[in-house]
């Protein structure tokens, strides 16, 4: 056994992908939300039986290891190192030069993760701040909450003590440099509160450091590295991901402080944005999970402003949004302190997108002036538009015309002479899914893919299916070894297929069987053989009439009176053969 076997026995596909997108069983299957376009109903394929997982709506997928590359985008051999990793399967030492900057990266974040900690416990002052905003030990260890030491080179003097050197650290977002031309390095977080931030998969690969009194910025974040790209990274989701897919509900606040406290109250499927605005793939991310968000921002008008913006951002995801509303303006940290039931409350009260539309239009204009009742209109009528359904909208525009005094019936002609609007729908609507190409896979693909799952079945393509020639290479090359294991053995047994296919071949002839599972549900014997020679038949015309076309092209270039009587000979044959099939 090598050791890419040694790791997929250790690991299954279902496992695997478990981990990412919640799995749901679809006969000898299972089946999920694609984490690889923007999906609403399950179309990606997890085959147990033969370790691979596919969407046959974006052509995406494969085994652990392909999956692996895909998610994390990395190359083949970091995500061997991975699952590795992962499973304790000790890999003969290669290291590729960029991942090992990574990984160096990496372990100097972990470091300096401990080392605030270290210092954390070493300075009354930062941890009398944590205590004071009610955090337990226990949430401090959870969340590796610390301190950075007021000096300039504490941090730097510890990191290259164990081997560091100033470029790294300065890569790694540890360091600061006064200018390229100086070469002096210094500590970047210095007499901070600091917060690290995890990847999904728990590695630290960023900090933020909250100044302790005045001073500005109040937040300093670590930059972009090659470990941390801020739009794909939300904090808390390391710990949250398994809570968030249990309620199938994931609560989006914009503070470290909400998600602490949130998580130290019980609410664990909280997690935030770090040190950015919401962006789409933080939004990608987060539909791994769960395809219900809960907006919990702060309640002022930045915080209505960045509500109205993710809305618009989850919707087009294709997330289903509601919106918390926290009672007194306060932030979920301040609400949670003050009182957890409310906070409670507030989740379970969480409303519809169009009410909190409502509420932003008749919170920001007066509806006592006619002027007030004009602007409320003009906001909220191209919102009620992007409904796709006459009846929601007719609900709508109804309370509008209630709280407006009017009729219904203007509100109607008002919002039918909109022009249509072009930005994002909120309400995502008019979300055109990328419908799936039914015909992206050739025929000789079905016919592989049947073959796969029912090898018994072979002896009719071996008898039945003529010339090879207009064959893809790929097809051509499956069935060439098809065709090999079975003169060799006399019966077609899919176990030695291992040895005659590259795995790439072996991998896609995987992906063929695994369409036919999912386009057949339910596959008896007659039903199987009745497409497979359907199938032989379909495949053999095809290739009749591109013989045939070959032919009639040969014959009239020929250049003497011989060849032209050769190649008439073969085409007629070939037009007996059409005529016996059709
Ligand atoms: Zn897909």
């Amino acid at each position: 056994m090598n050791h890419l076997d040694e790791i997929r026995a250790k690991l299954s596909i279902e496992e695997l992908v478990g981990g990412y997108i919640q799995l749901k069983k679809a006969g000898r299957n299972l089946k999920g939300l694609c984490p690889f376009h923007n999906d609403s109903r399950p179309s990606f394929m997890v085959s147990p039986e033969k370790g691979i997982a596919y969407c046959f709506s974006c052509n995406t997928g494969g085994d652990i290891f392909k999956f692996i590359q895909l998610t994390e985008k990395v190359d083949f051999p970091e995500a061997v190192k991975i699952l590795a990793d992962r499973v304790g399967v000790r890999l003969p030492s290669y290291k590729p030069e960029v991942q090992d900057e990574k990984r160096r990266i990496l372990k100097a974040n972990e470091l300096t993760c401990h080392f605030f900690q270290e210092q954390l416990k070493q300075t009354p002052a930062a941890r009398a701040y944590f205590e004071g905003r009610g955090l337990s030990e226990e949430t401090l260890q959870r969340f590796s909450l610390g301190f950075s030491p007021d000096s300039f080179h504490y941090l730097k003097d510890h990191l290259k003590n164990q081997g560091f050197n100033d470029r790294e650290l300065l890569v790694a977002g540890l360091l600061n440099q006064r200018s390229m031309a100086d070469n002096n390095t210094y500590d970047r977080f210095r007499g901070r509160l600091m917060f690290p931030i995890h990847d999904h998969q728990g590695n630290v690969v960023g900090f933020g450091g909250r100044i302790t009194g005045d001073g500005e910025p109040k937040y300093l974040n670590s930059p972009d590295t090659p470990v941390y790209n801020k739009s794909y990274v939300l904090y808390g989701l390391h710990l949250a991901k398994e809570a968030i897919k249990q309620n199938d509900l994931a609560i989006l606040t914009e503070g470290y402080m909400d998600v602490i406290t949130a998580h130290q109250a019980g609410s664990q499927n909280v997690i935030a944005t770090s040190g950015t605005a919401l962006t789409t793939g933080q939004l990608r991310l987060l539909k791994r999970y769960t395809k219900n968000v809960a907006l919990a921002f702060d309640q002022d008008q930045a915080g209505m402003e960045a509500t109205k913006r993710a809305v618009e951002l989850a919707k087009e995801a294709d997330l289903e949004v509601k919106i918390i509303m926290i009672p007194d303006g306060k932030d979920p940290d301040e609400c949670i302190k003050h009182s957890k039931n409310a906070w409670f409350k507030a989740i379970d009260e969480a409303i519809p997108v169009i009410d909190f539309y409502f509420s932003v239009a008749f919170n920001q204009h007066d509806k006592e002036t006619l002027e007030g009742r004009k602007a409320i209109a003009a906001f909220l009528l191209p919102i009620i538009k992007l409904y796709p359904t006459k009846l929601e909208q007719n609900e709508h525009l109804t309370r509008l015309a209630f709280e407006l005094k009017t009729d219904v019936k203007f509100l109607w002609d008002d919002m039918q002479q909109l022009r249509p609007q072009r930005n994002v729908p909120p309400t995502g609507a008019t979300q055109v899914e990328t419908p799936p190409e039914k015909n992206r896979f050739s025929r000789e693909a079905f016919l592989l893919g049947f073959i796969f799952n029912h090898p018994a079945h072979y002896p009719l393509v071996h008898q039945d299916l003529i010339d090879m020639t207009h064959f893809d290479p790929e097809s051509k090359k499956i069935y060439t070894a098809l065709k090999k294991v079975y003169d060799a053995r006399g019966v077609l047994q899919v176990d030695f297929l291992n040895s005659e296919l590259e795995e790439d071949a072996l991998e896609q002839l995987k992906v063929y069987g695994l369409l036919v599972e999912q386009r057949y549900s339910d596959v008896s014997d007659s039903i199987v053989e009745k497409e497979i020679l359907s199938l032989i038949r379909s495949i053999n015309l095809k290739n009749i009439r591109a013989a045939q076309k070959e032919y009639e092209f040969k014959i009239r270039s020929a250049t003497s009176t011989d060849e032209r009587s050769q190649l008439l000979r073969r085409y007629n044959d070939i037009l007996k053969l059409s005529s016996k099939l059709t």
